[in-house]
């Protein structure tokens, strides 16, 4: 305990300069999931991803494919389901001020 407030009257700075200086994440660090819409098929199932999601953040229609990013909580499945739609980016700054804006929707067509 002696040893810490030490370091802290000591220590100029203990943290890092974030947000100032960006921080690098290690590789392979997986924060969210970014969906391609490029690499959806318009002419096939989207289900596979809806079901691949466990707390439903990915919801899947008829007419389109939804990612709430306020109930994902970042385990990559989706990432994994044959088509690639799905990538996991090491971007960690989600906050917002409206959770609206954690919502991405793709529409077919
Ligand atoms: S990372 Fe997991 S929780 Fe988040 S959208 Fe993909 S499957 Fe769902």
């Amino acid at each position: 305990m002696l040893g810490w407030f030490y370091r802290g009257l000591t220590s100029r700075r203990v943290t890092t300069r974030y947000p100032i200086v960006p921080e690098s994440m290690p590789e392979g660090f997986r924060a969210r999931p970014v969906v391609h819409p490029e690499r959806l098929d318009p002419e096939a199932s989207w289900e596979p991803y809806a079901r691949a999601c466990l707390p439903g953040a990915i919801q899947v229609t008829e007419e389109e494919l939804t990612l709430d990013l306020g109930r994902c909580i970042c385990c990559g499945l989706c990432a994994q389901v044959p088509g690639g739609a799905f990538t996991m980016e090491p971007d960690f700054e989600l906050a917002v001020r409206n959770c609206q804006d954690l919502v991405t929707v793709v529409r077919r067509g």
